[in-house]
């Protein structure tokens, strides 16, 4: 076959989102051409399957996760601070260097399901310091052939009600973090223009952006949105800030829902939501009408907040629609855009799908349509950076102890 390029993937058959059968090929971890008869050094049959493009999981707490022990039943109950005490307990009594092995089956297991980018919030606080952050930024560059990861630094213990902690998220941004989180700047913290401005303060002289996480239901919560999005506008951070869980809008009815959510599209802030059992959450279709970009991410898995999850991002957008009640397939195909394009956007990634010049990220299922892989969870394969994930070894098996 003279002439004809041969690319280092080429992924045969295959229906991209259910659409028209086509091979795509990659060249150097991206995608390089698509169309028909293309050459590869290495070869994938899809063999008719549905294509789907790297999933997001927009949320997941990589440092918290108990997978790889014997299972330790939930300590039921209390506050969000009792919870904190709690987790810390936990962690004290687990071998050191834990945190590392428990946050790479963690990230192991989401690979297997075909999430190839993962937003990590890892919790910085005056009792822990930066030890997490160090042990994921390690995890992140053993992981950097097959994964892309974002880093949030996580003040799980409050900003202004533990002193020392504002110095302790600049510092993480210094170490490597790519994002500065928040917590219920009113319930947590008790001073809502207090903690904003503390956290803005550090994404504006570092030149980076925010996901806040927000419990605070109805109108507390809305007033924490509104001085989130204000900031946003005024910082011109539109685009890089993200509330999670924002249960408030979940809350909210009629036109308060409306009036927070376009204050929410003006500025330029995205929501995420894990469409948490027994609480309501934030309504991804009305949501969007109104311009505002809603993602989906597991939150916690197998950890001291909460025994479920298994890092399966199609069962999340699964849970999403079961939750809101979907049946209908546009309705259920919205919910599948949440762990894929509207999660791209959210994260800000620069390319993204199944286009040339993106990432090589994709997942293989036996599906007829993307509703179908939503419903049906079907067995993955994967590719990421432009390899099949079965030729990777499982970096869980090795020993990733520091020092
Ligand atoms: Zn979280």
């Amino acid at each position: 076959v003279t002439g004809a390029e041969t690319y280092d993937l080429v992924v045969r058959d295959v229906r991209p989102l259910g659409g028209e059968r086509v091979d795509l090929a990659a060249r150097a971890g991206h995608w390089a051409a698509m169309g028909h008869g293309l050459l590869g050094r290495t070869v994938v049959e899809g063999r008719g399957r549905l294509a789907l493009p790297g999933l997001i999981d927009g949320h997941m707490h990589l440092d918290k996760t108990l997978l790889g022990l014997p299972w330790i039943p939930h300590i039921p109950g209390g506050t969000v601070r009792e919870r904190v005490a709690a987790e810390k307990q936990i962690y004290a009594e687990l071998p050191p260097g834990s945190l590392g092995q428990r946050a790479a089956r963690l990230a192991d297991l989401a690979l297997s399901h075909g999430t190839t980018t993962i937003r990590c919030h890892v919790d910085v606080d005056v009792d822990r310091w930066l030890d997490g952050l160090i042990v994921l930024l390690d995890l992140r560059e053993q992981y950097r052939d097959r994964l892309t990861m974002q880093l949030v630094a996580f003040p799980q213990s409050g900003v202004l009600s533990a002193p020392g902690t504002i110095e302790l998220l600049g510092a993480a941004i210094r170490e490597g973090a790519d994002l500065v989180g928040g917590l219920d700047p009113i319930s947590f913290d008790g001073d809502l223009d207090g903690h904003l401005d503390a956290i803005f303060g550090i994404a504006d002289h570092h030149g980076v952006g925010l996901d806040i996480h927000l419990h605070e239901p109805g109108e507390m919560g809305a007033q924490s949105l509104l001085g989130i999005a204000e900031r946003t506008k005024v910082l011109g951070l539109g685009g890089r800030v993200n509330v999670s869980h924002a249960f408030s809008l979940g809350d909210l009815q009629g036109e308060r829902l409306l009036e927070v959510a376009r204050h929410l599209a003006e500025a330029g802030v995205s929501i995420l939501t894990n469409a948490p059992g027994g609480r309501a959450f934030p309504p991804p279709d009305i949501l969007l009408e109104q311009g505002v970009t809603i993602m989906c991410g597991s939150d916690n898995i197998r950890d001291p907040w909460q025994p479920y999850g298994n890092a399966d991002q199609l069962e999340r957008a699964m849970l999403v629609a079961y939750r809101m009640g979907w049946r209908r397939d546009d309705q259920i195909e919205l919910a599948a855009r949440m762990p894929m394009d509207l999660a791209a956007k959210g994260l800000g990634l620069p390319e993204y799908g199944l286009v040339v010049g993106a990432p090589a990220d994709l997942v293989l299922v036996e599906a007829g349509t993307v509703t179908e892989a939503v419903v049906g969870r079907p067995p993955r394969e994967v590719i990421t950076k432009g390899r099949p994930l079965a030729s990777l070894p499982e970096i869980s098996d090795l020993k990733l102890v520091r020092g």
